[in-house]
């Protein structure tokens, strides 16, 4: 769950594959779609950390796709690195001011993307991949599932520890009981939003165990906060 999502977005087959063997490499969770339409769709589905977005495609190409995302305030956040054949497509892009994060031009070099990938998620994601969150006193590990708050363990449940975490990749974000839902259940569990009250008052129990405050806000009418 804490692995950053990257949604690899290219209609070779081979390339694709390539992307994706070096993101799993690199620790990534992945998805993938061979056009446009299907692109829309994964991100739908989940909305990635980051897109490889290859600039021909089939049916809804690269660029209209970049536009359709940076237009809607809900996916405009994600970063998103176009990938084009040729340098001239690069400096349509730019011209065309798509809102494209980065740029690579075909054939890259697969340590430079995952260079920028990672420069990208750095912006978006500031705790990184694998590195240990700290919110005050609270630090959780996500490599080794394991949160202390004040130097002492916390004992929590997997679903209480992933809440944690996410909660904690953005302090003083709010997160509405169906992005929490999303985020720590997946979209293939269908528990309904009373499920996340239950694990947010459990998680504040654990929290609250060795007689700390309790960090997390309750947004009437939202959801739930970090601080
Ligand atoms: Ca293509």
């Amino acid at each position: 769950m804490l692995k950053p999502l990257v949604l690899v977005v290219e209609d070779e087959p081979a390339q694709r594959e390539v992307l994706l063997y070096n993101l799993a490499a690199g620790g990534y969770r992945t998805a993938a779609a061979a056009d446009g339409e299907e692109a829309l769709l994964r991100i739908e589905e989940e909305a990635p950390d980051l897109i490889l977005l290859d600039w021909m495609l089939p049916r809804v190409s690269g660029i209209e796709i970049c536009r359709r995302l940076k237009a809607r305030p809900e996916t405009r956040a994600i970063p998103v690195i176009m990938l084009s054949a040729r340098a001239e497509e690069v400096d349509r892009v730019r011209g065309l001011e798509t809102g494209a994060d980065d740029y690579m031009v075909k054939p890259y070099s697969m340590a430079e993307l995952m260079a920028r990938l990672r420069t990208q998620l750095r912006r978006t994601r500031p705790a990184g991949v694998g590195e240990m969150l700290r919110y005050e006193d609270i630090t959780l590990d996500p490599e080794t599932h394991r949160a202390s708050r004040a130097g002492a363990p916390l004992d929590l449940g997997p679903t209480e520890f992933r809440l944690l975490a996410t909660l904690m990749e953005r302090p003083g974000r709010v997160w509405s009981r169906e992005q929490l839902l999303d985020r720590v259940w997946g979209r293939d569990a269908y528990p309904d939003t009373r499920t996340v009250d239950v694990h947010v008052g459990r998680l504040r129990k654990a929290l609250k165990k060795g007689g700390g405050g309790d960090p997390i806000r309750t947004v009437r009418g939202t959801g739930y906060a970090l601080g």
